[in-house]
């Protein structure tokens, strides 16, 4: 009997649904991959309740969702030489031209030309079988689990959050939001050497989890405080301003927290996206020479981040809280909605 393609379809805002759809055959340059484990991501969510992410990403027709992925090499198209049938890989959600000025340059995640997995137009891979451009498809060690596998997408945003803050040894950090992407960017500042993690939260209960996945300080936000009363309780629990914070909440709160809370000198990386337009301390981002960067998903990360997980130096693992087949991907969506749990990922292997 043929496999069928179960895929995990958005129509159009609220409507999501389970069909069957061939199985993609690979071109050249692609593999086929059965899909193992997929991870949903606030976007993910995004989309189905709201069918747009502002003004530039909007669903227009039926698009597969999920881009936090793991798989197995079932095909290996023409041209593919570092990967075989049976391979155990992670999968980088990118497809980028290889011409233009940015992938040029290295900088491949500012492509003009990219494909990315579950961004409308892009249809994601949260279905039975995917096929990928092989040269965005890492090979897993055995050590390294599936699940791990599809947390590389996280981990990588906050590898690359690290490496846009030039985060050295001996830094103390403030990570704003403990959401995945902020717990993410927790662990891997830790592992780029910093001495001590401030993680904050307006929700206690994620603060408490943030502790128990390794955040070495947390501290809450509470209504009615101000951005200068947090900023210098920060200071005196990190034992000194931060050298570095990292803006994972989207909050315009952490915005001006941030600028505040970093050390003369210091970098503010956002990555949160929150409103389009937020307002900024200038005066005190003039006379502090902050230097705010802006962090976009990842380049070059995959590598690490699995030799990091390999090693044992970061572990991610813990940040699934819910697991659910892609047959209950309804059930897995209305979870990740209800932001009762951190990660909740599907399991796409046929049982
Ligand atoms: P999430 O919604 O799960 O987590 C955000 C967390 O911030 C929540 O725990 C929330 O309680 C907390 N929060 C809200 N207001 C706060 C405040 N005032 N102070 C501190 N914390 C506050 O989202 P996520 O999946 O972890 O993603 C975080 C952000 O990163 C989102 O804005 C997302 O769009 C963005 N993101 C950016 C990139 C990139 O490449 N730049 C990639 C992925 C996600
Ligand atoms: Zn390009």
């Amino acid at each position: 009997m043929t496999d069928v393609n179960l895929s995990a379809i958005l129509y159009k805002k609220l409507d999501l649904r389970l069909e069957e759809r061939p199985i993609p055959e690979p071109a050249k340059g692609e593999v086929q991959l059965c899909m193992q484990k997929v991870g949903i991501c606030g976007s993910d969510v995004h989309y189905w309740q709201h069918g747009r992410i502002g003004d530039r990403f909007i669903v227009t027709g039926p698009m597969l969702l999920g881009h936090e992925c793991s798989a197995v090499v079932t095909k290996v198209g023409e041209g593919v030489s570092h990967l075989k049938v049976g391979d155990r890989v992670a999968i980088e959600p990118h497809g980028v031209c290889r011409t233009c000025e940015q992938c040029k340059s290295g900088r491949y995640n500012l492509c003009p030309n990219v494909f990315f997995l579950a961004t409308p137009p892009d249809s994601g891979a949260l279905a039975r079988y995917h096929v990928h451009g092989a040269d965005f498809v890492f090979k897993l060690p055995d050590n390294v689990s599936f699940e791990e596998g599809a947390l590389i997408e996280p981990l990588s945003v906050g590898l690359h959050a690290c490496r846009r803050a030039r985060l050295a040894m001996g830094h103390r950090v403030l990570v704003c939001g403990a959401g995945p992407i902020g717990l993410c960017a927790m662990l891997s500042a830790k592992a780029f050497g910093a001495s001590a993690v401030c993680v904050t939260d307006i929700d206690p209960k994620r603060l408490e989890f943030a502790k128990e996945v390794g955040a070495t300080h947390t501290v809450l936000i509470e209504r009615g405080s101000s951005e200068e009363e947090v900023a210098k309780k920060v200071a005196e629990t990190l034992g000194g301003a931060p050298d570095r914070t990292i803006e994972c909440s989207g909050a315009q709160f952490s915005v001006n927290l941030g600028v505040f809370a970093t050390k003369p000198g210091g970098v503010f990386t956002i990555v949160g996206h929150g409103p389009n337009k937020v307002e900024f301390p200038v005066v005190s981002l003039v006379a502090k020479e902050i230097e705010i960067v802006g962090s976009f998903r990842y380049i070059n990360t995959w590598q690490t981040a699995i030799d990091m997980i390999s090693c044992g130096k970061i572990n991610v693992a813990p940040l699934v809280t819910h697991r659910y087949t892609l047959e209950e991907t309804m059930q897995a969506f209305e979870m990740s909605k209800s932001g009762q749990g951190v990660k909740v990922m599907i399991d796409c292997a046929k049982k």
